[in-house]
């Protein structure tokens, strides 16, 4: 094995409180592992004093993407990638929840068992059970989607080789969830252990509402199946419209015309199979949207101010 360059991409939003003491503990840890590396931090549109701090820490080892405003972690994640160069990226959050001293394992996974990218499960996690019930949807629909079977997706603490990161970036889909995107380009896939802490300081930049919006970026990127199930229904809709139909003149036929309501039960019939058919016709119409919005996406999914650096 030779020895590749490292490279650590932390997206940082709001984290002033955390971003010493992160550098406290991030440096010596890569200084032990005796190779060359690069630290990328990338400022997701701070507002507070995160942008001033990590420019005090610059050096030739630290660079710093400065994005213009702030577009979402993974966004983030991946305007780091894009300015990394090492063989070997690792990606991490700022707020210490993954101790950095698990680094030199996560490596070492990677190196012995030559595998493309290295998962992270939390040990004991530390956070609320409002912030774990969801993460535990995610995992199954994830592993789901993904037909790869991880155990924790969320832990941002994770090794991917450099083929896989390319393969990330140039795919230009940048609002999905690195984790999953990450499994469609790579083919051996381990997780290990890690210890896991109570954020630093400050509180989860995650509301109820981000992690939902996450959860459908990942379903309607990873899948057509929300479009498939519309169609589904419509035609579910429609196949019952015309059976009750059926069943209406039958019975009008047997009870005559007082039990048929004088005609309102077929009113009924009618009206759902084409609502029946509506759903089907938006559901196909649904299907080429989708497909065109996949065409125009080419927009870009963040826009960097400037890259500091020594
Ligand atoms: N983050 C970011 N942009 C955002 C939200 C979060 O760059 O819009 C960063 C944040 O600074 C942290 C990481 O993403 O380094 C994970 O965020 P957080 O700790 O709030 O998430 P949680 O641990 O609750 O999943
Ligand atoms: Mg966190």
């Amino acid at each position: 094995m030779g020895q590749e360059k490292i490279s650590v991409v932390i997206p940082v939003y709001n984290e002033e409180q955390t971003l010493n003491r992160l550098f406290e503990r991030l440096t010596p840890v890569m200084e032990s592992l005796n190779r060359d590396y690069e630290i990328i931090l990338v400022d997701d549109g701070s507002t507070d004093n995160s942008l001033d701090i990590m420019l005090r820490h610059i050096g030739d080892r630290i660079k710093i993407v400065e994005l213009t405003k702030n577009y979402g972690q993974h966004a983030a994640v991946f305007a780091g990638f894009e300015n990394s160069t090492g063989g070997i990226v690792i990606t991490m959050d700022a707020d210490l929840q993954n101790p950095p001293e698990e680094i030199p394992r996560l490596v070492m996974t990677m190196e012995n068992g030559n595998y493309e990218v290295v998962g992270t499960v939390r040990r004991s996690r530390k956070d609320s059970i409002f912030r774990k019930i969801p993460s535990r949807i995610v995992n199954g629909i994830t592993r789901r989607i993904t037909g790869v079977n991880l155990n924790d997706w969320g832990c941002m603490l994770r090794a991917y080789k450099r083929h896989v990161v390319e393969f990330m970036v140039e795919s230009q889909e940048h609002s999905t969830f690195i984790p999953a995107l990450a499994t469609s380009f790579a083919k051996d896939i381990t997780e290990i252990e890690v210890a896991h802490e109570q954020r630093f300081a400050g509180e989860s930049k995650y509301s109820l509402a981000k992690l939902i919006s996450l959860q459908f970026d990942l379903v309607t990127s990873f899948s057509d199946f929300p479009l498939r199930l519309m169609l589904y229904l419509g035609f579910l809709f429609a196949v019952l419209g015309v059976g009750f139909g059926v069943v209406l003149m039958i019975a009008r036929l047997y009870f005559g015309a007082l039990w048929a309501a004088e005609g309102v039960f077929t009113l009924f019939a009618v009206l759902f199979f084409f609502v029946g058919a509506q759903f089907l016709a938006f559901g196909l119409m649904g299907e080429y949207v989708g497909r065109i919005y996949e065409e125009v996406k080419k927009r870009p999914p963040y826009t960097i101010r400037r890259i500091h650096q020594d």
